[in-house]
């Protein structure tokens, strides 16, 4: 995961994006950087390693005047954690500056195709080849509108990009392929932001004005944002509606509530997680388990003959541990895997096994990955998460949510104790609907 951050409006750009960029570093960081197009319409790049108070540090120092901005936390996965990586990056002309959260899976052949048209290239990025094409596009007198929606449809995997150009209006484009790295859009009508995730849309969401909420973008769709709206339209450059979500301050706002760090504080919120997953779903005078959210009746959990659970990092030890809490509490055989193992093989989706995803942030490329394809197959898919409106509840017929707020620190405390908690009161569910468990065993588990 990475952080994307653009903003656009009646403010300097630059604290903004940063302020975003900080609250996202829980997506992980090795280097970071912005570009803020000045009013003389030149593109100003600022880059920094490590952490993004070092980028702020920078900026702070020699600051860049202008409207709009596009940073970026980078997670490297082509290329060394250096400056010259980092994005955003821009093509030999220097006119455009582009942010991408995933990989592109054939930048090779693309580099290749620039290269051969002596394009001159200054970072080992797979990222750097869609700077290049649009200005290839742009060159070519087509206008940045179409030569971003072509280049983007050019690109092989899955991933988030957004940019911005120095001779056209002011504006950022968008564009979501595949599941991995999500686009959140926002306009207040003065303010347009596009972010990976919501909590670095607080300056639009703490406007009171705030009157479009807030639209999260499917694979293929695009945002193009001005300062006055925001335009939303499909792979074919058509123009499409999108509804907006309500969200308030309390879904964004994330602070150390006093705590040295998050992860201190998450670890102090870890009984009132357990409290909040138990809550409405157990009720202990009369030993039984309501799961209304999962839409499974008696008939369905009496033709389930499996569970398989899948996750990666923490999520998949929550599901090795889910798969003895289902053996052990129901009568069904379990499985757990690793969702990168299971994207990858040649799996058939059976029928009469229930699948269960785990992720906190849902947006976890290889389990979303994984997860499409047992959609795709027709697999019944129930998903653990933390995070309201994400890929994987968006994925799954039904989610349990964890109800354990923003989880900032990068190794998992409460989400952890909540999906073991949630894992435990489906696996007892499974055993109270298929007779397994009396009531008994219920109120003493
Ligand atoms: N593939 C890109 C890179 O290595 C983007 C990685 C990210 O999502 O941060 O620079």
């Amino acid at each position: 995961m990475c952080g994307i951050v653009g903003y656009i409006g009646n403010k300097q750009a630059w604290p903004i994006v940063i302020d975003g960029l900080r609250r996202l570093e829980y997506r992980g960081y090795d280097s970071s950087g912005i570009a803020v197009l000045d009013p003389a319409g030149d593109l100003k790049f600022r880059k920094s390693t490590g952490k993004v108070s070092d980028l702020s540090a920078s900026v702070a120092e020699s600051p860049v005047d202008g409207m709009l901005g596009l940073g970026h936390t980078r997670w490297a996965t082509h290329g060394k954690p250096s400056e010259n990586n980092a994005h955003p990056h821009t093509g030999h002309g220097g006119r455009v500056a582009v942010v991408h959260n995933g990989i592109v899976e054939n930048f090779i052949e693309l580099k290749r195709e620039l290269l051969d048209k002596g394009h001159v290239f200054s970072s080992e990025t797979d990222t750097e080849v869609i700077a290049h094409l649009i200005e290839l596009g742009l060159d070519s007198g087509k206008s940045f509108e179409e030569s971003f929606r072509e280049t983007a449809l050019r690109l092989v995997g899955s991933q988030a990009i957004a940019a911005s150009d120095s001779y056209e209006d002011e504006k950022i484009y968008a564009m979501k392929l595949g599941n991995a790295g999500g686009i959140v859009v926002s306009h207040n009508g003065e303010e347009g932001m596009v972010c990976s995730d919501l909590p670095a849309m607080l300056p639009i969401i703490r406007n009171p004005s705030a009157s479009g909420g807030v639209v999260f973008l499917e694979s293929s769709e695009m945002a193009i944002v001005s300062s006055t709206d925001v335009v939303y339209k499909d792979k074919n450059g058509k123009a499409i509606k999108k509804k907006g979500r309500r969200v308030t301050q309390e879904d964004v706002l994330v602070d150390k509530g006093g705590y040295r760090h998050f992860m201190l504080k998450e670890i102090m919120e870890q009984p009132q997680s357990v409290s909040n997953a138990i809550s409405e779903r157990i009720d202990f005078e009369n030993g039984r388990i309501t799961l209304s959210e999962i839409n499974l009746d008696a008939g369905e959990v009496q033709s389930i003959n499996k569970v398989m659970l899948i996750g990666c990092g923490t999520s998949l030890h929550a599901a090795q541990i889910g798969r003895h809490l289902v053996e052990s509490l129901s009568d069904l055989p379990a499985e757990s895997e690793s969702a990168s193992e299971f994207r990858y093989r040649k799996y058939k989706v059976d029928p009469d096994t229930l699948y269960v995803s785990i992720a906190q942030s849902g947006e976890t490329a290889d389990t979303v990955a994984a997860m499409q394809e047992i959609r795709n197959q027709g697999g019944r898919l129930i998903t653990i998460c933390n995070v309201e409106g994400s890929q994987s509840t968006r994925l799954a017929d039904a989610t349990m949510y964890m109800r354990c707020g923003v989880e900032i620190g990068v190794a998992s405390t409460k989400t952890f104790i909540s999906s073991l908690t949630i894992l435990s009161i489906l696996s007892a569910y499974l055993g109270q609907e298929r007779g397994s468990l009396t009531s008994k065993d219920i109120r003493e588990f």
